[in-house]
């Protein structure tokens, strides 16, 4: 069974203001210790495996998450990679992506990562405008990002994200149109562009409470949204999922072909669609490591021990050893799932996927039984809202697909909630 693996890196240099992510500043000093206990948790859920003889995940993607990745060093990452290929069958043409901050990376840096079969990188620009970036509390300026670009295709990367907030406090469209300008002169093969939220418990979540922050106009947010899609799709940007978009493929002919998600299909996902949060937005298993990760295997949804300190604590100090696959001694939460949360799951996942959303054929081969005999009233009732659209794309002449329309993207929550159990 094709499987992704998550690797949650919770460090940071500056802990911005809007964010609300499980990740610390000022904890680098306890890096090291936490690349063993990673290493020690690979190595647990591994050898979990070996007591499954029917059970064998192939892993096809990894991705370090968090955070800040790009601070740890080409060796830390080179260690951890080790771990899992001992651990995990992986497949040759695996993705290997790490999420990088621009104020944190260097050629040399750069080219080692690529040594240690890193192959895509995810920088987090956020926006062009320096004052924009200062508001975020970023540590970089857009020639950093520039810089950090360059460094990366010089080094062999010719995978990368770039990463972009809008409905920023102040925030004009002239600005974000500036922002999405610059990011598309870099060529990025990928861009993610999310809305700014407001979280509980974050500086800007405070500050907008007591009015020292002005909450952005949730009108011009979806305006930038609108022109975000006019204009990345202008420049060849295929708007596969809600908030992210990719490049077909460097001639821009092709469609990603993967039979082990839909066989016998060509899925019209663009070649340079993030193909690990394709697993998320496909419902299919991800295994997760690190402080605060969430996993989906084997029929549970877990998660970790949110603290460094205590991650590192339980992975050094557990004797326990009969837990199920894919548990560990730093799991704290697990469900294992009805076939009413996966099927629930599969629905508000795959929505977001804008080109191909839900298709009846692949939804009856997972759960046995027909789209339209589980959610008939859902589907009719949101298509009458305008917010879903039944359309087949040529390649499943066979199956019944439905997607968000165009509103439906804007009101996806509206859309999901139909779902939510
Ligand atoms: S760099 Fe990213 S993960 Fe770290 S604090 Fe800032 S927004 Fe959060």
């Amino acid at each position: 069974m094709n499987t992704s693996i998550y690797l949650h890196i919770p460090f940071c240099k500056h802990r911005c203001a809007y964010c609300d992510f499980n990740t610390y500043a000022g904890q680098e000093d306890s890096i090291p210790a936490y690349v063993d206990a990673i290493i020690k948790e690979i190595e647990f859920v591994g050898r979990q495996i070996t007591n499954l003889p029917n059970y064998q995940p192939i892993i096809h993607t990894i991705f370090f998450g968090g955070g800040t990745p790009s601070l740890l060093t080409a060796p830390q990452f080179d260690s951890i990679l080790r771990a899992l290929r001992s651990a995990f069958a992986l497949t040759a043409d695996a993705e290997i992506s790490i999420e990088a901050n621009p104020g944190t990376l260097s050629y040399e840096k750069l080219s080692a990562l690529r040594e240690t079969g890193i192959n895509r990188i995810s920088l987090g620009v956020q926006s062009a405008n320096t004052e924009e970036l200062r508001m975020l509390e970023r540590i970089h300026d857009f020639f950093t990002v520039i810089q950090s670009v360059a460094d990366a295709r010089k080094a062999g990367f010719d995978n990368l994200n770039l990463d972009l907030i809008y409905g920023l406090p102040e925030q004009t469209l002239a600005s974000w149109k500036t922002t999405l300008s610059h990011t598309v002169d870099l060529h990025p093969e990928h861009i993610s562009a999310y809305a700014l939220t407001l979280e509980h418990g974050t500086p800007f979540g405070r500050w907008s409470v007591k009015g020292l922050l002005p909450i952005p106009d949730p009108d011009l947010a979806a305006e930038m949204y609108e022109y975000a899609e006019e204009f990345l799709e202008a420049n060849r940007y295929v708007h596969y999922e809600i908030s992210n978009w990719a490049k077909k493929n460097k001639d821009e002919g092709g469609i990603m072909k993967d039979e082990k998600i839909h066989p016998s299909s060509f899925i019209p996902y663009p070649f340079f669609a993030c193909r690990h949060n394709l697993q998320y937005w496909r419902s299919l298993p991800y295994l997760a490591f690190g402080a605060g990760a969430h996993g989906y295997t084997n029929g549970y949804r877990y998660s970790n021990a949110l603290r460094v300190k205590t991650y590192i604590d339980r992975l050094t100090n557990s004797q326990s050893t009969n837990l199920p696959f894919p548990l560990s001694p730093a799991t704290v939460n697990h469900h294992k799932q009805t076939l009413q949360d996966d099927i629930s799951d599969y629905m508000i996942n795959n929505l977001r996927l804008t080109q191909v959303g839900i298709f009846g054929s692949d939804f009856r081969s997972r759960f046995g039984i027909g789209l339209l005999d589980v959610y008939k009233k859902e589907i009719e009732e949101l298509i009458r809202l305008g917010l879903l659209e039944s359309k087949t794309p040529e390649v499943f002449e066979t199956s019944e697909v439905y997607r968000l329309t165009k509103r439906g993207r804007l009101l996806g929550n509206q859309a999901f909630l139909r779902f939510v159990e």
